[in-house]
């Protein structure tokens, strides 16, 4: 639901004009209102993910208001056996301090007994989970055993604004890998729908105007 037109003419009504087509002009301005941070053109357009990702990323997604969601509920719904087991290369230890660190690779056998630790947890709390439910517990309770590395499901509807600040401060460095792995995804995407408009975003600076 979005193209690079919904820009252009966004813009283009200040003058009563609108386009059917994108030519270079077109082009020229939104690289022109890109960089002079007039951002309420990039506003009439809309993207829709799918998303499937582990509840800690979902935490860190749903920080971002400008936006909507729907979630899948475990209130009403029972929850899946599915878990985040991150891939031996992904398992990493922190060096440095809070707000500039870094991450390393860990030895083999540490990545290893990571990944067995969080199978072993999640393996137990989802047959206490299972447990309590057959008891007749409500699942809205049952599932406060659950750990944040369960997946949960959503729909995320956002405008390219919002889109290019989710992927300025999440398709970063300084985000978590799990989260960026997301970003990168829907970067692609806004990339195939709006291609001027990702380009000039990029040459911006990937700052959201
Ligand atoms: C690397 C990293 C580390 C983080 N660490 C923490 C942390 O330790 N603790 C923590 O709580 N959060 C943390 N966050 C979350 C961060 O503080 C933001 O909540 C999150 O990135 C959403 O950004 P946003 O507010 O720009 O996005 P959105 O909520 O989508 O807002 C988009 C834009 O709309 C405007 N806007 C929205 N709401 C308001 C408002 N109420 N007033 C004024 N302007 C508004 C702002 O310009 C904003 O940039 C972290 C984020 C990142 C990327």
């Amino acid at each position: 639901m979005a193209d690079d037109l919904s820009v252009v003419n966004g813009a283009r009504v200040s003058f009563a004009r609108h386009k059917t087509d994108m030519d270079d002009s077109d082009a020229g301005l939104i690289r022109f209102l890109m960089r002079e941070r007039h951002g309420t053109p990039f506003e009439h357009n809309a993207f829709r993910f799918h998303i499937r990702a582990p509840i800690f990323v979902a935490r860190e997604w749903f920080r971002h208001r400008v936006g909507s969601f729907n979630e899948f509920s475990m209130r009403y719904a029972k929850a899946t056996d599915d878990f985040y087991v991150p891939e031996p290369e992904d398992v990493r230890t922190q060096v440095g301090k809070p707000g500039a660190y870094s991450f390393e690779p860990v030895p083999d056998e540490v990545a290893e007994t990571t990944r067995e630790e969080l199978r072993r947890v999640y393996e137990t709390a989802f047959a206490t989970y299972e447990q309590l439910v057959e008891l007749g517990v409500a699942r809205e309770l049952a599932r406060a055993v659950l750990p944040v590395g369960a997946y949960t499901e959503f729909y995320w509807t956002v405008n390219a604004r919002a889109l290019m600040n989710f992927l300025s401060l999440r398709n970063a460095e300084a985000a978590q890998r799990e989260i960026r792995r997301y970003a990168e995804a829907c970067e692609r995407f806004f990339a195939q729908r709006m291609p001027v408009t990702f380009q000039a975003f990029v040459a911006a600076g990937r700052v959201s105007p």
